[in-house]
């Protein structure tokens, strides 16, 4: 299955999206994740993204595409969720024409809706361990005891200043897809608001319902 996780930044798709993989096998293409860790790496790459990425702001089209073909081919076109791609109209009029070409058109894109009070909350309390990736809420998932304090770490984008302004460019550049989608068939809303598990079911509910991804 083909499938894209939407939403504004907070809304929970690197979450649920790594659900899908453990539960689902869908293989998780995280566009944030590589140029994470690029940018750790201090690739070329990492080093062109690193003052976008800080500042709030898109890393450009050109750059992004190679990173997100060259993840969907490494999966042979199939059982993917991409995460925070696309995010612009352009990198969506390129995702459409790279899998019509190798006749793998998505089956869905999983829109989660998150107001936006509990996006600004969920960010600024959002943690990260810095060597496995894994994500906390401070006070709705706690790090658990036993893990390293030192290791928990708050990305440097989820600071109150760049939260504002990643969703001022998600308003603009992203929240337009919604209608791209729409348009061509394959939208589906999903209330994002409640816990992991309840979230979780309602997409699998969703995509359990698409006629031609019966099975997939
Ligand atoms: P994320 O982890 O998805 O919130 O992504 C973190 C940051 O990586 C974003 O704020 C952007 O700077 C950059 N980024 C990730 N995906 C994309 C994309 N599809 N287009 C442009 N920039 C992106």
């Amino acid at each position: 299955m083909r499938i894209i996780i939407f939403g504004p930044p907070g809304a929970g798709k690197g979450t649920q999206a790594r659900l899908l993989e453990e539960r689902r096998g869908l293989t998780q293409i995280s566009t944030g994740d590589i140029i994470r860790t690029a940018m750790k790496r201090e690739t070329p790459i990492g080093k062109e993204a690193k003052a976008y990425v800080e500042q709030g702001e898109l890393v450009p089209d050109t750059v992004v595409r190679k990173l997100a073909e060259q993840a969907i081919a490494d999966e042979a076109y199939d059982d993917f969720v991409l995460d925070g791609y696309p995010r612009t109209i352009q990198q969506a009029e390129w995702l459409t024409e790279f899998l019509t070409e190798h006749d793998t058109p998505l089956h869905a894109v999983v829109s989660l809706q998150v107001p936006d009070e509990v996006i600004v909350d969920r960010l600024s309390k959002r943690r990260i361990h810095k060597e496995t990736g894994d994500t906390y809420h401070l006070d709705l998932d706690p790090p658990p005891d036993d893990v390293d304090p030192s290791l928990i770490v708050q990305r440097p984008d989820d600071q109150p200043a760049t939260i504002r302004n990643r969703l001022s460019v998600y308003r603009e550049q992203t929240a337009p897809l919604e209608a791209y989608y729409q348009e061509r068939d394959v939208y589906y809303a999903v209330d994002g608001v409640g816990d992991i598990e309840a979230i979780y079911t309602r997409i699998t509910t969703t995509l359990d319902d698409i006629p031609t991804a019966a099975g997939a």
